[in-house]
């Protein structure tokens, strides 16, 4: 379970009962832009697929929950719940921690959102606060149930239409989440280029419009509650745009800059003024943008100075055939070849063509 977490400068905690991990800021989101959110998406469509399918009367629903359990309601969302979780786990650790100790409060938040659409459906006052406080009872009695069988204590037995509408307003809020997340992506890009544009006195179009998210993003604080223990104050919310939005906040305002990877193009928190590249390491060649960079570099140096040497012995072997030729044209051809050399070079020592092209490319010429 996930205590809180908390922004301090350049660090940010997650503060749990046994441990606080510690990341560097900027952390929770560059895990939101990294991680593709479509196939979470995907899984809470076809999770409310399969309970649309499920018959919710009490005969059919218990008669069937013995022949075939993993179709019960709660398996079925059980089973979102874990695979989101085990898809998280191998993509990112940070959002996985964040997801995997908050599944009481996305019930909470599931059947709270759902006394509200109760409470809006207009009733008379009596009448909807009867129904509140005993569907409340009920609901919160359930979806600890739900939690405790998510946790691993298999205790639920019951199943009844109730459970099923606790079970699919918990998924509509997963699909929801995962949406947000994936909206956020593009929206946090914006904001973070308006906070590093330095230029106060331009009105763009871009900075308008980050106004707008700005008072969007601002309103999900709501969704974030304080908490505290071990001597600090931290955050605690089921919404994780939320949360990086808090982070973003927390940066604009301690002024702790982010830089644009120039090998992945992806942000990153530069460590000194001189980092270009980030250190995202490439799961399969197990290798950072930084490692690969500086490849990179030392391989352009080595092939402009074999491009260089190798031009030279070309060029001189080549005038000297210009120097006997008694052909007419020859001065010219010779020029030529030289001056597409010298192009060809350019781009060698700038690392837009290969040696190998080089080579082809430039080799002499009849004269
Ligand atoms: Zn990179």
């Amino acid at each position: 379970m996930l205590n809180y977490i908390s922004f301090e400068h350049k660090t940010e905690k997650l503060v749990m009962p046994h441990e606080i991990k510690e990341y560097p800021i900027g952390s929770l989101i560059f895990s939101i832009l990294d991680t593709d959110f479509k196939p979470y998406i995907t899984l809470a469509e076809n999770t409310l697929k399969r309970l649309n399918e499920i018959d919710s009367t009490e005969e059919t629903a218990k008669k069937k929950r013995l022949e075939t359990p993993e179709n019960a309601p709660e398996q079925v969302a059980a089973s979102l719940f874990f695979d989101i979780n085990s898809r998280l786990k191998k993509e990112n650790e940070l959002l996985y921690r964040l997801f995997s100790s908050q599944s009481m409060k996305f019930l909470n938040e599931s059947y709270y959102s759902d006394l509200r659409m109760v409470f809006s459906d207009g009733d008379t006052l009596t009448g909807i606060k009867r129904e509140i406080s005993g569907k409340r009872a009920n609901y919160e009695s359930k979806a600890r149930a739900l939690v405790m069988y998510f946790e691993g204590d298999r205790l639920y037995t019951d199943v009844d239409a109730e459970l099923l509408e606790v079970v699919n307003s918990y998924v509509l809020l997963m699909r929801k989440v995962f949406y947000e997340l994936n909206q956020f992506q593009s929206d946090i890009v914006n904001l973070i280029e308006e906070a590093i544009d330095v230029d106060e006195n331009t009105e763009t179009p871009l900075k308008e419009r980050c106004a707008n998210l700005h008072t969007g993003y601002t309103r999900c604080f709501s969704n974030i509650s304080l908490a505290s223990g071990g001597g600090a104050i931290g955050h605690i919310s089921w919404d994780m745009c939320a949360l990086a939005y808090l982070e973003f906040e927390h940066m604009r305002i301690n002024a702790v800059g982010v830089r644009k990877c120039g090998y992945c193009g992806r942000y990153f928190l530069p460590y000194s003024t001189h980092s270009k590249y980030c250190e995202r390491i490439d799961p399969e060649k197990k290798k950072s943008c930084k490692d690969f960079a500086g490849a990179l570099a030392y391989d352009t140096k080595v092939a402009d100075n074999m491009a260089k040497s190798q031009f030279k012995k070309w060029r001189n072997s080549m005038h000297m055939r210009c120097e006997r030729s008694l052909k007419s044209g020859a001065e010219k051809k010779y020029t030529d070849w030289r001056k597409r050399g010298n192009k060809l070079l350019k781009q060698v020592e700038s690392g837009e063509i290969s040696l190998d092209e080089f080579m082809e490319r430039a080799k002499p010429v009849d004269l």
